[in-house]
């Protein structure tokens, strides 16, 4: 088993709880930073992969986040009104049980489901052979599969929504049939939401050159009292 390969007994370090709950990080409404068309964006809390340069690392402990139903997820995603729901972390298939009720229920109303996880493809499909049936489920309820650790020394310049080059799109049915033609052509995208109280957030993926250079070109003030 390699170092990114699923645990058969499930992650290590997840506490024990009511294993039906979502831990979830972050919700967005909707981006366009984090798969094909506008979605909605869940980070998961607490991924037992722990990929060396990881930019998520305070998502690591599976402490923290908010313990939410699947079925109130899937309402949340649903009521965002966008094409599909993307699931990032944190991982994924360590809360894998309780995402693949969200999947599905995302599914069911027609909505597609793109699933990132640091975990290998193959050590997915080992876990599954080995009675992982949480593995299974969320895979069968995942139309876009992006798999694999964060590599820091193989940056991916070329592919939208990637940290790495040895990260792998998969399509598991025929939701996206031209993804992979037009993946190369495909733009990352960079997102940056302002919102009306000046909270800025920033969505996708960017070399750290260019989010220098983008915010080098931001005047930063202080805010104006509302007028009353
Ligand atoms: S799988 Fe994702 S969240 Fe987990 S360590 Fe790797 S890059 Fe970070």
């Amino acid at each position: 088993m390699d170092a990114y390969s699923i645990s058969e007994a499930g992650p290590v370090g997840r506490p024990a709880g009511p294993t039906e709950l979502v831990r979830v990080a972050r919700f967005l409404p909707a981006t366009r930073a984090e798969g094909p068309g506008e979605r909605t964006a869940v980070w998961v809390q607490g991924c037992a992969v722990r990929c060396p340069g990881c930019f998520n690392p305070q998502l690591w402990t599976f402490r923290g986040g908010t313990a939410t139903a699947p079925a109130d997820l899937v309402r949340q995603v649903l009521a965002a009104g966008t094409e599909g729901l993307t699931l990032l972390g944190g991982e994924p298939f360590d809360q894998a049980a309780a995402l693949a009720e969200v999947a599905a229920g995302v599914r069911r109303a027609g909505r597609s489901v793109m699933t990132f996880t640091g975990y290998t493809r193959d050590g997915l499909r080992r876990a599954v052979e080995a009675g992982r049936n949480d593995v299974a489920r969320l895979l069968a309820e995942t139309d876009l599969l992006v798999a694999g650790p964060f590599r820091a020394d193989l940056v991916d310049p070329t592919r939208p929504w990637v940290g790495s080059t040895n990260q792998e799109f998969v399509l598991l049915n025929d939701r996206f049939p031209d993804l992979l033609a037009g993946l190369h052509g495909t733009p990352d995208r960079l997102e940056v939401v302002v919102d009306p109280a000046g909270r800025v957030e920033i969505n996708g993926w960017a070399e750290l050159d260019a989010l220098d250079e983008l915010l080098a070109g931001v005047e930063l003030r202080p805010a104006r009292p509302e007028r009353g």
